[in-house]
């Protein structure tokens, strides 16, 4: 039941009308649990907040799967606003992407253009930006993107999924290498074809990949609000020695908020991804699909 709900979500996720729907309609049903606000301004006032608790950010100007150009390069324009933003508030934020929020479908010169302007703008002020990974289609394309950046930038990291037969011998390969990676368990409707379809297999595959990414060269991003897999990272870095300054925890904004502040009170780095903006549909549907028990709360919040 559980497995159905999560694929309807999913399914629903992607839905064109609905986004369109949802947009016209502004920040409801409980989205503003997972969302910091619709502009520049209340996302700036959350990072304020977040980073006064010792909580360190990275912002998500929200905005996916765009078909036009003109509205990709609007998008990269806003992303640059943002920067700025981060930079003029003497923000503790990073800033994250998505490569067909930038143009990806649209055409690769156009997601490049952009994000050369993004990262040359972030790179003057010392901020890193993240190209979040999507669905499998785009995964080479997006893996091809970051090898390219990564030659001409160095403020540039990007996120390995979990739940992908592929992602183990693209860590070792990105370690090797010294990327920065974030490692999540994977948020999208995959077929069983590309993806683990137990999640047994997907948290012990995140095991694997997290512990080959904190034993290479590069930069790791814990990405998970698993308890089980955070206690099992903290046992890993003691036992072998690894920096405090080599990784860090990462959870979404507003979900297991005390178990973000308790690792700060222990000394841990932990940043809070921040998504704000009005395309805020398709990333509610992935939270609501993650634990379709919140879905009674979005009914609750429907029917009060
Ligand atoms: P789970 O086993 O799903 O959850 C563990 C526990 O966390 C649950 O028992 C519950 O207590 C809590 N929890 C998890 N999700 C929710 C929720 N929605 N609502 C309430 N409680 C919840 N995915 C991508 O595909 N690409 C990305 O670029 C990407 N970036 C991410 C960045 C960050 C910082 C994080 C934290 C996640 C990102 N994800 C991304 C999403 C990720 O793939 C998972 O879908 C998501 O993190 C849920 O998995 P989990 O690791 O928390 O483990």
């Amino acid at each position: 039941m559980e497995q159905m709900m999560r694929s309807v979500l999913l399914s629903m996720a992607k839905n064109r009308t609905a986004n369109r729907m949802a947009q016209r309609y502004g920040l409801r049903f409980g989205a503003n649990r997972f969302v910091a606000g619709e502009t520049l301004e209340s996302a700036i006032d959350t990072v304020r907040n977040l980073n006064r608790q010792g909580l360190k950010v990275t912002l998500d100007h929200l905005g996916e799967f765009v078909s036009d150009a003109s509205e990709a390069n609007k998008l990269a324009d806003d992303c640059i606003d943002t920067v700025r933003a981060i930079h003029r508030a003497n923000a503790d934020a990073t800033l994250s992407v998505k490569m067909t929020q930038l143009g990806m479908d649209i055409g690769l010169d156009v997601c490049m253009a952009n994000m050369r302007r993004i990262l040359g703008e972030a790179n003057q002020y010392g901020i890193s930006v993240n190209i979040d990974m999507e669905d499998f289609p785009r995964c080479q394309q997006t893996l091809d993107i970051f090898d390219t950046l990564r030659q001409e930038y160095s403020n540039v990291s990007t996120v390995i999924q979990a739940y992908l037969y592929r992602s183990l011998e693209d860590v070792l390969r990105l370690g090797q290498q010294g990327a920065a990676i974030r490692i999540v368990k994977g948020a999208y409707k995959e077929p069983e074809e590309v993806a683990y379809p137990e999640k047994q297999d997907v948290d012990a595959n995140y095991v694997k990949l997290m512990e080959a990414q904190l034993l290479s060269n590069g930069y790791t991003m814990i990405a998970t609000h698993d308890e089980k897999i955070i206690d099992h990272a903290k046992t890993f870095v003691a036992a072998h020695n690894i920096p405090a300054d080599k990784f860090e925890f990462q959870m979404l904004y507003g979900i297991r908020t005390n178990l973000q502040e308790q690792l700060v009170k222990e000394g841990y780095q932990v940043r809070v991804y921040v998504p704000y903006g009005t395309d805020w549909y398709g990333y509610f549907m992935r939270r609501l699909a993650e634990r379709p028990a919140n879905v009674g709360f979005v009914l609750r919040g429907v029917l009060h």
